[in-house]
C-alpha cells in the first residue's frame, strides 16, 4: 500500500487547491496540519515571534479547517509540535513514504519539510506564477520593474483550477488529534478570536470587487490609513493560503471584462505582483534575507542591538503622533495600512537609527497578515538593503497628505486633543528633521 502525507499548511481552502486532487501512484492520502510552536512562542532578537492574538487567530483557523474536514466525514490530523518531527511520526504511524505540500517561501518552513527525510512533492499553489510559469531563480530580475515587465504578460493565461477532493484521503478518526495537541488547544484556543477562514476570504473578495465595487477606486483609496473599503484587506487570507492569488487575480480580470477596466482595477493586480516579486526574491536568496544588509555580502547574522528608542517605537510612544497612532492601531487590531507600514518603518530605520530587522521582527509578532516574504522583503526594501536603494519617508508631509484633519491620530491617541492638523506636531523631545520644516510650517498655517 503506497501512502503519502498531504500537509495543508498555507493551503486551507477548497477552491483552486491542487493538494486536494487525486494523486497518481498513491493508494491513500493522509491529510495533516501542523502548528509549530517554535514559529510563535520563541523569540528572535529578544522579541516574541507572535503575539497572543496572532497565535490565537492561527489556531482558530486550523481548528476550523479540521472541523470542515470532519463535516465532510474526512479525517484531518492536527498536530502541534516541531514540524518535521510531527510529520515523521505521522508518516511512521501510517507507513507513508512521501509528503505533498504547498511550497513555502519561508526558508525555515522549507528546511522543516526537507528534514522529514520523506520524498517531497511541493506545489506552489499560492503564487501567481505556478509550476508551468515558474521563473528561473538564477536569472530572476533584480528589480520589481524588470520582474513585472518579464512576467506580467504570461499571467493573462494563468487560470485558477477547481479540483474535486480525492477519494484517496484516509485517516483513523481517533488519530485526528494527539495529547500534546489537545493540551495546547485547551491552553491557547480563544473562541472569540476572529475567524479569518476561506469563507470569510471569499465573502470579502465578492464584496470588495462585485458588491461594493471598491476595486473601481482602489488606486485613489489604497493609501488611506484605515477604512473598510479603501483597500482589499485580502492580505490575511493570502498569507495563510485561504485565498488563491490566481483566483483573486482572475476575479479582477472578470470584473474588468464585465464592468470596467481602469487604472484602479489594474493597480490591485500591480500590488499582487509586488507580493509575487517578493515571494521569488525570498526563494532566491533564502536565509540571506535575515542578514544585516540582506543578501549583500558580507553576510552578517549577528543579532541587532536595540536601544530605548526601539522600545518607545514598539509602544507607540516616540512622540511623533503620526508614527505612534499607526503603531497603536497595529497593537490593537493586528493590522496597519501599507502607508502606515512604510512610514513607521522609515522612521525606525532612518530617524531612530535602529536595525531594520528589529522592526521586521516586531511586525512579525503583531501582524495578523504576517507573511515571511512580504514582511522581510518590504522592510529590506525601505532600509535600502538587498536589491534596493533606501526609501526615506517624510512623516510630516505624509501626515498632511493622508490625515489632513488629524482624525486618524486622534482616534488612536485619544489623549491628543489639538484641533485639525495641529495634532501632528511632534512632542518637544522629538528632534526636528530639517526636511520636515516646510511641512511643519504648512501644518501650522493650515489649521
Ligand atoms: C514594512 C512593511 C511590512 C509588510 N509586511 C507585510 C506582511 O507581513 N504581510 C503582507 O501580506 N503584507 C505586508 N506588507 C505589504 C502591504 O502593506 C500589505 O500587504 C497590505 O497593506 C495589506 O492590506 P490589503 O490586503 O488591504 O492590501 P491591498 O492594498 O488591498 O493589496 C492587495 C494585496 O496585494 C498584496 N500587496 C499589497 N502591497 C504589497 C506590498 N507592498 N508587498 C507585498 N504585497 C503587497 C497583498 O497581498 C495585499 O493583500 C508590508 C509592507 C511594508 C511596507
Amino acid at each position: 500500500m503506497k501512502r503519502a502525507l498531504v500537509l495543508f499548511n498555507q493551503a486551507m481552502r477548497w477552491h483552486d487547491n491542487l493538494l486536494l486532487s487525486e494523486q497518481a501512484d498513491v493508494d491513500q492520502l493522509i491529510a495533516v496540519l501542523v502548528l509549530d510552536p517554535a514559529e510563535y512562542l520563541t523569540t528572535q532578537y529578544g522579541i516574541q515571534r507572535a503575539s497572543l492574538p496572532r497565535l490565537q487567530a492561527q489556531l482558530k483557523l486550523l481548528l476550523d479547517w479540521q472541523k470542515q474536514w470532519q463535516q465532510k466525514q474526512l479525517v484531518l490530523h492536527l498536530r502541534i509540535g516541531n514540524t518535521s518531527e510531527c510529520l515523521q511520526q505521522l508518516a511512521q504511524q501510517y507507513q507513508a513514504q512521501s509528503l505533498i505540500a504547498a511550497e513555502p517561501t519561508a526558508p525555515e518552513q522549507y528546511q522543516q519539510l526537507q528534514r522529514t527525510g520523506l520524498k517531497l512533492e511541493l506545489y506552489d499553489i499560492n503564487s501567481l506564477l505556478q509550476h508551468q510559469l515558474r521563473p528561473d531563480l538564477v536569472t530572476l530580475p533584480k528589480s520589481f520593474s524588470a520582474f513585472r515587465r518579464e512576467h506580467e504578460p504570461e499571467l493573462w493565461v494563468q487560470q485558477p483550477q477547481s479540483y474535486a477532493v480525492s477519494s484517496q484521503f484516509y485517516g483513523v478518526p481517533e488519530q485526528a488529534l494527539d495529547a500534546a495537541t489537545t493540551n495546547f488547544i485547551s491552553r491557547y484556543h480563544n473562541p472569540t478570536a476572529a475567524l479569518l477562514n476561506e469563507a470569510a476570504a471569499l465573502e470579502r473578495l465578492i464584496q470588495f470587487i462585485w458588491q461594493q465595487q471598491a476595486v473601481r477606486h482602489y488606486k485613489q483609496s489604497r493609501d488611506a490609513l484605515d477604512g473598510e473599503w479603501n483597500s482589499s484587506l485580502w492580505s490575511f487570507y493570502l498569507a495563510n493560503g485561504c485565498l488563491s492569488a490566481c483566483y483573486a487575480w482572475q476575479q479582477v480580470l472578470d470584473f474588468e471584462q464585465q464592468q470596467i477596466a481602469n487604472e484602479s482595477t489594474y493597480w490591485i493586480r500591480f500590488e499582487l505582483l509586488w507580493r509575487e516579486y517578493f515571494r521569488w526574491q525570498m526563494r532566491q536568496h533564502s536565509s540571506a534575507w535575515f542578514s544585516k544588509n540582506a543578501f549583500r555580502p558580507p553576510l552578517d547574522f549577528s543579532a541587532p542591538v536595540p536601544d530605548q528608542r526601539f522600545d518607545l517605537w514598539c509602544q507607540g510612544k516616540t512622540g511623533l503622533p503620526f508614527v505612534d497612532a499607526n503603531i497603536k492601531m497595529l497593537l490593537h487590531t493586528g493590522w496597519m495600512s501599507n502607508r502606515g507600514r512604510q512610514n513607521v518603518a522609515s522612521y525606525l530605520i532612518f530617524e531612530l537609527q535602529q536595525d531594520w530587522r528589529l522592526g521586521a521582527a516586531f511586525f512579525e509578532q503583531h501582524l495578523l497578515d504576517y507573511d515571511c516574504a512580504s514582511n522581510w522583503c518590504n522592510w529590506a526594501y525601505i532600509a535600502g538593503v538587498g536589491n534596493s536603494g533606501a526609501r526615506q519617508f517624510n512623516q510630516i508631509k505624509q501626515a498632511l497628505t493622508h490625515d489632513a484633519q488629524g482624525d486618524f491620530v486622534r482616534r488612536w491617541l485619544p489623549e491628543k486633543t489639538a484641533a485639525g492638523a495641529l495634532v501632528h506636531l511632534p512632542e518637544a523631545q522629538v528632534p526636528v528633521q530639517d526636511f520636515w520644516r516646510p511641512f511643519l510650517q504648512q501644518l501650522k498655517t493650515k489649521t
